[in-house]
């Protein structure tokens, strides 16, 4: 709902994560007119990640007030001066749908320019996350009727043929696994992937996973609805409900029964947020092979590692 009291107070509601442990609030914050090169998008809609849970609960030390939501689809509603294209260099105008990374990084500092790794960047402004919402341009998130988005926003029209549901459904999870699973685990042809985790990050590893030609993928999740939801989509071989098989050691046998020749996985990706995972996936990786912490982003505690 947006509420327009002339054209210098269009007004959206945003969720505020105000203190933490605390319900969100409902507040109304009047939209900026975008800045040289800042677009303003109204939001279709925006994901719940389980990174927002985390947040809720103060796992991660970031400033607020806050507008949560890092994931969403959106159409423009205004574009800054000198704005008319997307990241790929397409058209961009009022009304195109539109997705953005969640994360602005420097360009300049060490793991930026030396290494690559620009979600590493100390001076990383990521939307919904470290955007205090008492600031300019206060709309940082997307758990909002508006978002703004600063210059430097990777923002890309989505092509037609791509529902919005379906380009939700990857918002985080996507971007996460391909950075993750395409650009630093790797996976050959050939592979064994065990993906530990059938949330979205579980799901879209092991979707890039197969895009990365692997031979088989062992997912060891749960409960039981995801991964008749993984079954349904097929993205993976073999499935193991950790809710039927409590045991960690029972699941590492299971695991090693399901890899060739039961060496355990070329690769196995932790998808799951929970510490003590780490512990047990190392276990289901075969000698010199690869482990990828991918959902470990808040503090969960420490956990004993057996090395
Ligand atoms: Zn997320
Ligand atoms: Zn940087």
């Amino acid at each position: 709902m947006v509420v327009s009291a002339g054209p210098a107070a269009l007004v959206s509601r945003a969720a505020v994560l105000e203190r933490f442990e605390t319900p969100i609030r409902m507040r109304s914050v009047e939209v900026p007119e975008p800045r040289p090169g800042a677009v303003v998008t109204e939001v279709l809609c925006a994901g719940i990640c389980g990174t927002d849970i985390h947040l809720q609960d103060g796992r991660l030390p970031i400033p607020i007030p806050v507008v949560l939501g890092h994931e969403a689809v959106g159409t423009v509603a205004a574009l800054g001066e000198g704005v008319d294209s997307d990241a790929l260099g397409r058209p961009l105008g009022i009304g195109d749908r539109v997705m953005w990374a969640s994360s602005i990084a420097c360009g300049t500092c060490y793991y930026c320019r030396q290494i690559g790794e620009p979600t590493l960047c100390a001076n990383r402004s990521v939307f919904g996350i470290n955007r205090r919402a008492d600031q300019f341009p206060r709309l940082s998130g997307a758990w909002a009727d508006f978002q703004y988005l600063d210059p430097g926003t990777t923002i890309i029209r989505l092509p037609d043929d791509v529902s919005t549901e379906a380009a939700i459904s990857l918002g985080c999870a996507g971007p996460t696994s391909v950075h993750g699973v395409v650009g630093i685990a790797r996976p050959r042809v050939g592979d064994t992937v065990v993906v530990q985790g059938s949330g979205p990050v579980g799901l879209a590893a092991a979707m890039y996973a197969r895009l990365s030609g692997v031979e088989r993928i062992v997912m060891v999740g749960g409960p039981a609805a995801r991964l008749e939801l993984a079954r349904t989509l097929g993205v993976a071989d073999a499935y193991i409900d950790i809710f039927e098989v409590k045991e960690p050691a029972e699941r590492l046998v299971s695991v090693l029964r399901d890899t060739q020749e039961g060496r355990g996985g070329d690769v196995v990706i932790e998808a799951t947020g929970v510490p003590s995972a780490v512990a047990e996936g190392l276990e289901m990786c075969r000698p010199a092979g690869t482990y990828l912490v991918l959902g470990q982003y808040t503090d969960h505690g420490a956990t004993p590692i057996n090395p």
